[in-house]
């Protein structure tokens, strides 16, 4: 074996011991709230890391991975994606409806609608795709100025505008307030979800997941936790 295969053989395990530190701690937590782990599903978010990063995940037989924007993953995926097509894309950042087409052909689920403009930019460009994903609506749950997702009184009148526009919504996702117990966020998130019949809760990072899986999470997006700390 030369010394280049040693690398790689070495960041695999690596990897391989991370991933599974990780599903160890879903596993225990959805145990402790009584949940079947099978309906926790662990996106790992591969923003801002290189194929080099991500390729050792790909091969230890991970498949769900987030990324926050259009550009970067287009730059990204299709490269990785060719040799396996079974990859999960999951968009998880504020879409521009002119993006709209690009993530629609690109991605396999949108976690980030948050209004009726992106509403209507996603439904026809599913049309003309015939490419109807799954999406999920953001929800601003700690009600922040300056940040993604839409408010809670809000939900309600956007279910009805992805009914008139033929968009699947099947859950609700959030990010809790920096610097905040983010555990009330989620039973709230989760609260919201069950009174409009939504199966689908994407919560919960690298500093909070367990909690969420405790609190109804189907969905959690992890990164550092996986990749190590982001630059910058
Ligand atoms: C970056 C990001 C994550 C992952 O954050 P970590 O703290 O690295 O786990 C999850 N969700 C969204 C929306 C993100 O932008």
């Amino acid at each position: 074996m030369n010394d280049e295969n040693k690398d790689t053989d070495m960041a695999a395990t690596e990897t391989g011991n991370v991933l599974s530190t990780v599903h160890d701690h879903i596993a225990k937590q959805a145990k402790l709230a009584g949940r079947n782990v099978d309906d926790i599903t662990l996106i790992a978010v591969s923003k801002t890391r290189s194929a080099d990063q991500i390729s050792p995940l790909i091969d230890s037989g991970h498949r769900h991975f987030g990324e926050n924007r259009v550009q970067e993953a287009a730059e990204k995926w299709p490269t990785l994606r060719t040799s396996h097509d079974d990859i999960v894309l999951h968009m998880i950042g504020q879409l521009q409806s002119n993006k709209a087409a690009e993530a629609v052909a690109m991605f396999d689920m949108i976690h980030s609608v948050d209004r009726p403009s992106l509403i209507k930019a996603l439904g026809k460009a599913m049309a003309e795709q015939e490419r109807y994903i799954d999406c999920l609506l953001q929800v601003n749950i700690g009600d922040e100025e300056q940040k993604g997702g839409c408010a809670i009184d809000d939900i309600q009148a956007l279910l009805d505008a992805a009914d008139a526009h033929k968009v699947p919504i099947i859950g609700l996702m959030c990010i809790p307030p920096a610097g905040q117990e983010a555990a009330p966020h989620f039973a709230l998130l989760d609260k919201l979800a069950s009174e409009k019949g939504l199966a689908e809760r994407s919560m919960g990072m690298s500093s909070d997941y367990g909690v969420a899986v405790t609190l109804g999470a189907t969905y959690i997006r992890v990164g550092s936790a996986l990749f190590g700390p982001r630059e910058g």
